[in-house]
């Protein structure tokens, strides 16, 4: 990651302040000469703010429907979905065009690793939160939404990024 302060605020020179997560997972830095004011819920000083484009990522997976690789995209809202790559939109006719495969994403992930758990041997896997921490876990765990706890194997590894 470059670093976010070397970069100068385009209205006032002074250099933008640390990328900050909205709570709707967008990305975005102030400049450091302004500050947002909770109880006013206005910005005071320099008003400049630059978001944080999220760019769409290729995924390693086909879309169920035509075959094509699927894209994760997100919406500016912050919403997670896959979609197929041959989706696009036409700002002439203003409809999508190409297939229209859709798959919203809940707000955490978890991807498989080739990792085996020190404590039991099966294979961990990726978790990452809807904030965006990352924690290894073990597959087998799970959440008995019915007794509240916990079940398989506890095995839990946050990452530090
Ligand atoms: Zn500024
Ligand atoms: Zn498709
Ligand atoms: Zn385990």
């Amino acid at each position: 990651m470059n670093n976010p302060t070397s970069e100068a605020c385009p209205k006032c020179g002074s250099p933008l302040g640390e990328i900050v997560t909205t709570p709707t997972e967008r990305q975005l830095q102030r400049c450091s000469n302004g500050h947002w004011n909770p109880e006013t819920r206005q910005n005071e000083g320099c008003d400049y703010v630059k978001w944080i484009q999220v760019e769409p990522q290729e995924l390693d997976e086909k879309c169920p429907k035509c075959g094509s690789s699927l894209i994760l995209t997100q919406t500016k809202f912050g919403k997670k979905m896959k979609k197929c790559s041959t989706n696009t939109w036409n700002p002439e006719t203003k409809q999508a065009e190409g297939c229209d495969y859709v798959e919203w994403i809940n707000n955490s992930i978890t991807e498989s690793l080739d990792e085996k758990c020190p404590d039991c041997g099966s294979l961990l896997v990726l978790f990452t939160t809807a904030k965006g921490k990352k924690m290894k876990k073990c597959s087998t765990s799970g959440w008995d939404s019915k007794k509240k706890e916990a079940t398989g194997c506890t095995y839990v590894e946050w990452l530090n990024d």
